[in-house]
């Protein structure tokens, strides 16, 4: 599904060249549920935002699903982008002006006329899921915390991706709500779907069923489970 080698990735301020990520090789095979653990600044956030075509490496291979993602356009990346990846931030990301529902279908925009149809009809199925079925004429800020975050990854999911990539999504949420998030997110991956989680907590490391630790931008596979309580 996912296969890196060599990749490089280096932040310049001023005179000093930073490496921000130095991975010899990288694997995640379609249908884990894998868990990148880190502390902050560690280079997680820059490996997901590289795995998900929104940033470039240096240098290096990215193979998604046996293609090579340095030959794809602008135009094929935010397709794949839209159709196959579906993003979960700590911040949740959410427009502030549009309603929840204006939200979830957000990346159905530039469906054809159809599909968008479809994909409206699949939405309170989606919500009921969620529970937040009863928030969808509200604005975000009118929502607490934990629903937010539901939102998002009801937008994450509208287009049925192929993998979910979620950078510390229990991050700004008490511990319901994490478990909450955590439950639909393996849920998810049960269903069939790749799911990497960024987070710098074991608790959700350990929710998952690989971890791969993170450490001045390089990869370590980590062997031992270390069990949650
Ligand atoms: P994490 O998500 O693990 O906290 P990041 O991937 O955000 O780590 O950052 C890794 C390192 O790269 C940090 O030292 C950070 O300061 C640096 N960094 C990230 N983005 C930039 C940027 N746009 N410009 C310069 N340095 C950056
Ligand atoms: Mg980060």
């Amino acid at each position: 599904m996912i296969h890196l080698t060599d990749i490089k990735k280096t932040y310049q301020t001023g005179d000093t060249v930073y490496t921000a990520l130095d991975i010899p090789l990288f694997h995640c095979e379609q249908g884990e549920l894998l868990a990148i653990i880190g502390e902050s600044g560690s280079g997680k956030t820059t490996l997901l935002r590289i795995l998900g075509l929104l940033d470039h490496c240096d240098s290096g291979s990215y193979q998604l699903k046996d293609q090579l993602t340095e030959r794809f356009t602008y135009k094929q990346e935010a397709q794949i982008r839209n159709q196959m990846i579906g993003f979960v931030l700590q911040h949740f990301g959410l427009i502030t002006d549009y309603t929840v529902k204006e939200n979830i279908l957000l990346p159905t925009t530039y469906l054809p006329r159809k599909i968008r149809k479809e994909k409206a009809a699949q939405l309170a199925t989606l919500a009921t899921d969620l529970q937040i079925d009863n928030q969808l004429k509200k604005y975000p800020n009118q929502l607490s915390r934990g629903q937010q975050q539901r939102v998002a990854i009801a937008r994450a999911l509208i287009n049925d991706p192929d993998i979910l990539l979620a950078d510390e999504p229990t991050g700004n949420l008490d511990s319901h709500n994490s478990q909450l998030v955590l439950d639909i997110l393996r849920r998810e991956h049960q269903k069939g779907k790749t799911v990497i989680i960024v987070t710098h907590e074991q608790a959700i490391a350990d929710a998952c069923d690989r971890q791969v630790v993170m450490k001045d931008g390089k990869l370590e596979e980590r062997s031992v489970r270390v069990d949650s309580v």
